[in-house]
């Protein structure tokens, strides 16, 4: 029986990102492979459960709620994606799937989507990516260098699907007055924020 590292499953809103307002059951995983120094996600804990235990509990939160979207996110879910795959295999397959990841460990399959918020080595992260339909990039924002940054990595790879930019939460307002006086070089960028956070929301 393959058993996977649960942190936590809930169901609320997608609080950023593409989906933003979106009800959605999420299934945080345990662990990551990074050590960000903003980071504010508790993973501190989780659960040993069979796939198909956690099969059953998403289903059982999501029929309850009329939810179709399941978002997989952590941590960093790609450090248990064999057991990902063989949960995939036990959900129905008109439930879209999104895949929460910081894009470091490259692991694709074509029938999820995904939203990569690139930590590290961004450019790489991006590079493995971005050729792929079900790809959205999200990159965390702290300062005017990751803006730079952000655009370069879109020039280089004449990438014109929007990207979203996220400041980092203590400074989100900050970072918006940033992205808003960068304007004149940016193009197609959507701003994404935290609202589940100032929502009291999971
Ligand atoms: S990649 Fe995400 S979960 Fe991992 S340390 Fe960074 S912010 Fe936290």
């Amino acid at each position: 029986m393959i058993k996977i590292k649960v942190s936590e499953i809930f169901t609320s809103f997608q609080g950023e990102g593409p989906y933003i307002g979106t009800p959605a059951t999420f299934l945080r995983l345990y662990g990551c492979n990074l050590n960000c120094q903003w980071c504010d996600t508790d993973i501190s804990t989780y659960e040993m459960l069979s796939v198909d235990d956690v099969a059953e509990i998403l289903m059982t939160q999501m029929e309850f709620n009329n939810i179709n979207l399941l978002v997989i996110t952590g941590g960093e879910p790609t450090l248990q994606m064999e057991e990902i795959k063989r949960l995939i295999k036990e959900l129905p397959e008109d439930i879209k799937i999104q895949l929460e990841t910081n894009g470091s460990i490259f692991e694709y399959l074509p029938e999820i989507e995904y939203v990569i918020s690139p930590k590290e080595d961004k450019e790489k992260v991006f590079e493995n990516y971005y050729k792929f339909e079900n790809v959205f990039f999200k990159f965390v924002i702290t300062c005017e260098e990751d803006i730079d940054e952000v655009i370069s990595i879109k020039n280089k790879y004449g990438y014109d699907k929007t990207i979203w930019l996220q400041g980092e939460f203590s400074k989100d307002a900050l970072m918006a007055d940033l992205i808003r006086e960068n304007f004149p070089r940016l193009e197609n960028i959507k701003l994404s924020v935290q609202t589940h956070k100032y929502l009291n929301q999971r």
